[in-house]
């Protein structure tokens, strides 16, 4: 029997896109400017590695739009990095960064490689070559990478020096620095931090709080780890939490000391073996019961296969396009909300707007004001979704979506091609 088709994140904005545009009314060749990305570009990266011998890592930026703003967007390491799911994850940050409102467009890069079995320096020389590749194509102005899978403050910080190297000092070509090299308070957290707001927002339409929510948690990175530690702070249970290694659930379903779990990834790169909780598998983890599923690792991990089984009442999506289409169509029917990827995971992003606006000016926030402004534009996004899906009768992702797409195509036709 042939093994079935890989699950593709080009599925996902494809249709999400193509509903927005159709309830908007936008002709063939709206669709048409608005689909197609801006500039694709794919390079050679030949490192030498530690051994002597050479290798060459294929790496890719797609630039899907700058209608609005410079292409935003992160950059990933990771081995099943192509162009499709580059392209996917670039458009997607075009219609994100249009929904928090903030002036960008969207852009997606990433190196298939495997850092995770890389010594440093090799990551370090990888980085390096690739921004000599690409740096006439990005920049302040241009195009501002960011962290995503497997890359971190440190990856930036290469991409910062290389690309200054280059152009002059220039900070604000990355975001996601250091705080010593112009980074913003609150960046680290900024993704988890907005998952948490748009997550408490939404169950306060409700008349509920954070307090006693049972959470369900894929992937325990820079996302996952600092929502956990937040929606704890806040009173919720975070009862499983999983990795790229396997997952642990806690016995009495009360919430795991997450502090602790947190130290324990720092010492051992994994949640696994963490004492006290049950193993579990990522697959059974997708489908226990809770109240508050949060996939907050890789796309497409919720799928026709396993969407019936999900026993999450609502699902907030902290990764990029973490549901197939097929699975929005069963929970829409099983009456579970979906807090939409582009509205809910956009925390990352809009922080990085501050710290690219910081660096431009050369001044620095607290994270006071870093953290109110974040509350600021992930509140007043998340009532305009909330607003429309309601007014509209659409689910909240069919609302973010008519929102991005309508904001792009106003700005596309203000310019004129
Ligand atoms: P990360 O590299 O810091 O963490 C990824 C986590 O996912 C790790 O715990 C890893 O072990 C786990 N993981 C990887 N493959 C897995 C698998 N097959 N099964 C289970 N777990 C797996 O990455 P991150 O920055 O936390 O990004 C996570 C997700 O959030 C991605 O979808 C990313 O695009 C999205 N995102 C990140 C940001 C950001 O600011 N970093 C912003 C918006 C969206």
């Amino acid at each position: 029997m042939s093994s079935p088709a890989p699950l593709n994140p080009r599925e996902i904005v494809d249709r999400n896109f193509t509903r927005a545009a159709e309830r908007l009314g936008l002709n063939e060749e709206q669709k048409l400017l608005l689909k197609l990305p801006f500039r694709e570009v794919k390079v050679e990266v030949p490192v030498r590695l530690n051994d002597g011998s050479l290798k060459v890592f294929i790496g890719f930026r797609i630039q899907h739009s700058g209608v609005r703003g410079p292409a935003k967007g992160g950059l990933r390491y990771h081995p099943a990095v192509d162009a499709d799911e580059m392209r996917a994850l670039a458009e997607a940050m075009t219609w994100k960064t249009a929904v928090v409102n903030i002036p960008f467009g969207g852009a997606k890069g990433g190196i298939a490689c495997d850092p995770r079995v890389m010594p440093r320096a090799e990551v370090e020389r990888m980085t390096r070559k690739f921004v000599a590749r690409i740096h006439l194509l990005i920049g302040p102005n241009r195009d501002v990478p960011a962290p995503d899978v497997n890359t971190n403050a440190q990856v930036m910080s290469w991409i910062f020096d290389e690309y200054s190297s280059r152009h002059g000092y220039s900070p604000a070509c990355v975001t996601g620095k250091p705080l010593e090299l112009g980074g913003s308070q609150g960046r680290e957290q900024a993704t988890g931090r907005g998952v948490l707001l748009v997550l408490a927002e939404h169950l306060k339409d409700l008349g509920r709080s954070l307090r006693g929510q049972k959470i369900v948690l894929q992937g325990f990175g820079n996302v996952g780890s600092n929502a956990a530690l937040l929606l704890a702070e806040q009173g919720a249970e975070i009862i499983a939490v999983s990795d790229v290694h396997g997952g642990i659930v806690s016995k009495d379903r009360k919430g795991l000391p997450v502090r602790d779990l947190v130290e324990h990834v720092k010492k051992t790169g994994s949640v696994v073996k963490f004492p006290g909780p049950e193993a579990i598998s990522n697959e059974d983890l997708l489908v226990l019961e809770c109240d508050v599923l949060i996939p907050a690792a890789l796309e497409c991990v919720l799928h026709k296969d396993n969407a019936g089984r999900v026993k999450a009442k609502m699902i907030a999506e902290a990764a990029n396009l973490p549901t197939t289409p097929a699975a929005d169509d069963i929970f829409d029917k099983k009456g579970i909300t979906v807090l939409p990827d582009i509205l809910t995971n956009a925390g990352g992003v809009t922080v990085s707007y501050f710290e690219w606006a910081q660096n431009l000016q050369q001044v620095s926030w607290d994270e006071e004001r870093v953290n109110a402004d974040l509350e600021k534009y992930m509140t007043r996004a998340y009532r305009a979704v909330a607003a429309l899906a309601a007014q509209k009768k659409l689910s909240l992702k069919q609302a973010a979506y008519q929102i991005g797409v309508e904001r792009v195509a106003r700005a596309e036709a203000l310019r004129g091609t």
